[in-house]
């Protein structure tokens, strides 16, 4: 799991990766013949397989939800631009990186009254993005020379093991980009040319997905991403999606791809004959980089694999250890055989 947290420990909001790229870059490059850095910022790394072999496009991506600087005020709080989707009700009294001239730390609070000063129709109204700020500690004159509109502010969340789970900030989607540096590392022999990229930007609509599937022309593209396990307290298990400790997702629909028919069986048959837990996903809302790759050059079957995660969109990303691990002996054997499957429509 160290490979994991300094993943999920790394920060790389939506087109400011330039951190978490380089950690995966090398990490990529112990396993592939080949690793470049597109014009976009997504890393593609090439392991060769058979002469004329398909190619296959594995896509995880390394960006994170996270906010810019807006706005340094004239007491030194920041204002924020979200990037990506939050839920407000999980920004209350976190704390925050700031990538500023210097690395700083700070808190997260909404700009309303303490609790114990709230009229009670003020304490009824709910809580907007925007009214977020970021508290440095700093005179307003050092959070000037420190801070400009632009820098990227992530959430600070440890990364700890409990139980048969591992919880952190980030999980979406470095969960996918370990299951997709993980299968490289098990992968056997293949005939397939494998091209895996960390993708940029797939929180903000799937743009790095869109330009590095432009660049590689897949024959078949796999997504690599977490998905809601919805199996808690306050859920039923006909709204679950996935649930934790049941294996890896094998995506049939999202609201941004419908993953080829053909695909799905096969990943399926292959999960059975190796004895791979796992468990069928649909999801009414949401997208992967599956959504991106299917629809480029003339089109291209995907599918998604994913792990299955309790709190998506928190600092508590909680994923199971087992679900990871299936993920990729899944992924790994799936480049083993992709070869002889068939899916054409
Ligand atoms: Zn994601």
């Amino acid at each position: 799991m160290q490979l994991l947290k300094r993943l999920t420990q790394t920060p790389g909001i939506s087109g400011r990766e330039e951190r978490i790229r380089a950690l995966i870059k090398d990490e990529l490059a112990k396993l592939t013949d080949q690793v470049w850095v597109d014009a976009l910022g997504n890393v593609i790394a090439h392991k060769k397989g058979k002469e004329g072999g398909k190619k296959v496009m594995i896509s995880g991506h390394m960006d994170e939800i996270g906010f810019i600087v807006s706005q340094v005020d004239e007491k030194g709080f920041l204002r924020l631009s979200p990037v990506g989707g939050h839920d407000p009700r999980n920004m209350v009294a976190q704390r925050v990186y700031v990538q500023g001239r210097k690395d700083l730390r700070g808190v997260l609070m909404p700009a309303i009254k303490p609790v114990h000063l709230l009229t009670p129709d003020e304490a009824k109204a709910p809580l907007k993005v925007s009214d977020f700020y970021v508290d440095l500690g700093l005179t307003s004159e050092e959070a000037q020379k420190l801070v400009r509109p632009g820098d990227p502010v992530t959430l600070d969340r440890d990364f700890i093991e409990f139980g048969a789970n591992v919880s952190a900030k980030a999980m979406d989607d470095r969960a996918g980009v370990w299951v997709m540096i993980e299968a490289l590392r098990l992968v056997q022999e293949h005939q397939v040319d494998i091209y895996a990229v960390a993708s940029v930007q797939e929180e903000v609509g799937l743009r790095g997905a869109t330009a590095g599937a432009y660049g590689i022309r897949p024959d078949i593209g796999v997504a690599l991403d977490v998905t809601l396990a919805v199996d808690g307290p306050g859920s039923s298990k006909q709204h679950q999606v996935t649930a934790l400790g049941e294996g890896a997702a094998i995506k049939i629909m999202d609201s941004a791809s419908i993953s080829n028919y053909k695909l799905v069986d096969f990943v399926r048959s292959l999960a059975e004959e190796n004895q791979v837990k796992y468990q069928m996903e649909i999801l009414p809302r949401g997208g992967t980089d599956a959504g991106a790759i299917e629809r480029v050059q003339a089109g291209c079957p995907v599918i998604t694999l994913s792990v299955p995660t309790r709190y998506v969109h928190s600092n508590v990303e909680t994923i199971n250890k087992e679900d990871l691990g299936n993920t990729a002996l899944l992924l790994a054997k799936f480049l083993e055989q992709a070869h002889t499957g068939d899916f054409a429509l």
